[in-house]
């Protein structure tokens, strides 16, 4: 029995050894702060080329890496207008509008870009991304490692000189030299080249123990792939207000990127569901927002913020940012809620007479049939349930 046990416990050792104890690649950032930079883009967006530009010149940039990690997250909410961005994801419009809800601001846009955890619009008006931080706060730094193996990394942050006993750790493959041709949209007849694209990402709350966060997180198969080269990128953040406290990426050698492209996800891949528990939504919702969305409220007709909205735009879930319906199917009811006559493309779901977001599960009004045509249908939904995104608010 004993022996058994023992034999148990060395093949285990085995197994570990053979997993972790040389890892394809390793890549370790500095303990100085490595500054993050998000950009948010949407091939859809004819104003997001020249952003998309000024990002891939970081491909050549000296503070690639060592001092700076730039991402860029596609964003799905413009698809409506004629072209599906192939590597555009609901969950990175939503991360987003979770920016904006940190920083107590409605307004997302693209070309937006995030530094550090903060709205930076430098890029319009020319002024240069500050990477020299005098005065940055103290409580950023500590080495990022990442360890690379089948289709998994270690991510750990070393010796960090925050006190927080808990951050979210975040990992991403990143993909350069995309191009695509656009048949569609705003950006029809070009021929776009992306970088610093994420084609993959996963994150994790992570406990401190010891000096260190160490976390496992999957790197999950792109489902776009075919660029000409890889990177990846492993970021730190805190809880609260989304602040990165540090930063690191590299490159990937081959045998990396092979190891991504050719492992299995196991069921790892990221789920479009969000779920959330009550607590969590009180957290991003306002009073009425969760009255309504989680507990079903209606708010009071002609009160609602978008019931006369006549704006061009997109329609977003106010809870998780999923497009439901675009302003080109809202029409005047006369009920003093806004009145839609189609959703978007699966976006809802229905119990009954119940409309919900298929997403999230937020509830947002109800369905009718005395609608106009083609449908004869009247989504009756709450303002307070909705995100209005206006067509022209990329151009600011
Ligand atoms: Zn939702």
């Amino acid at each position: 029995m004993a022996r058994t046990t023992s034999i148990f416990l060395l093949l285990t050792a085995l197994l570990w050894t053979t997993v972790w104890a040389d890892p394809l690649q390793v890549i370790r950032g500095r303990q100085a702060r490595v500054h993050l930079l998000e950009l948010y883009t949407s091939q859809g967006c004819s104003s997001c080329r020249a952003a998309d530009e000024w990002l891939s010149g970081f491909t050549g940039d000296k503070d690639l890496w060592d001092n700076i990690v730039p991402v860029a997250f596609h964003v799905d909410y413009w698809d409506y207008l004629g072209w599906e961005d192939p590597y555009g994801r609901t969950a990175f419009s939503q991360r987003q509008r979770d920016y904006a809800a940190a920083w107590r601001n409605n307004r997302v846009y693209t070309p937006g870009f995030v530094h550090n955890g903060n709205e930076w619009r430098g890029f319009f008006d020319g002024s240069k991304l500050e990477l020299d931080t005098p005065g940055a706060p103290a409580d950023l730094g500590g080495v990022v490692e990442i360890a690379i193996d089948e289709g998994r990394a270690v991510v750990s942050l070393t010796n960090p000189t925050t006190d927080a006993k808990e951050l979210t750790a975040h990992v991403a493959v990143l993909g350069f030299g995309l191009s695509n041709y656009v048949s569609a949209g705003e950006n029809k007849g070009r021929e776009l080249e992306n970088d610093f694209v994420v084609l993959s990402y996963t994150a994790a709350l992570v406990k401190k123990t010891g000096d260190s966060f160490t976390t496992t997180l999957a790197l999950a198969r792109p489902e776009k792939a075919g660029a000409e080269r890889y990177a990846v990128a492993a970021w730190f953040t805190r809880g609260g207000d989304l602040r990165t406290v540090q930063a690191a990426g590299d490159w990937l050698n081959e045998a990396a990127v092979e190891s991504i492209r050719l492992a299995k996800t196991k069921g790892v891949k990221m789920s479009d569901k969000i779920v959330k528990s009550e607590e969590e939504w009180r957290e991003i919702l306002t009073p009425e927002q969760y009255q309504v969305t989680r507990e079903k409220g209606t708010e009071r007709a002609f009160t609602g913020e978008y019931w006369d909205n006549k704006d061009d735009g997109v329609y977003l879930c106010v809870a998780c940012g999923l497009p439901l319906f675009a302003s080109d199917t809202k029409y005047e009811s006369g009920s003093g809620w806004p009145s839609f006559w189609e959703e978007s493309d699966r976006s809802l779901g229905m119990v009954r007479t119940e409309v919900l977001c298929n997403r999230c599960e937020a509830h947002l009004g109800h369905i009718f049939e005395d609608g106009p045509r083609p449908t004869g249908l009247r989504y009756c939904i709450n303002s307070a349930a909705l995100k209005f995104v206006p067509k022209d608010a990329k151009k600011k």
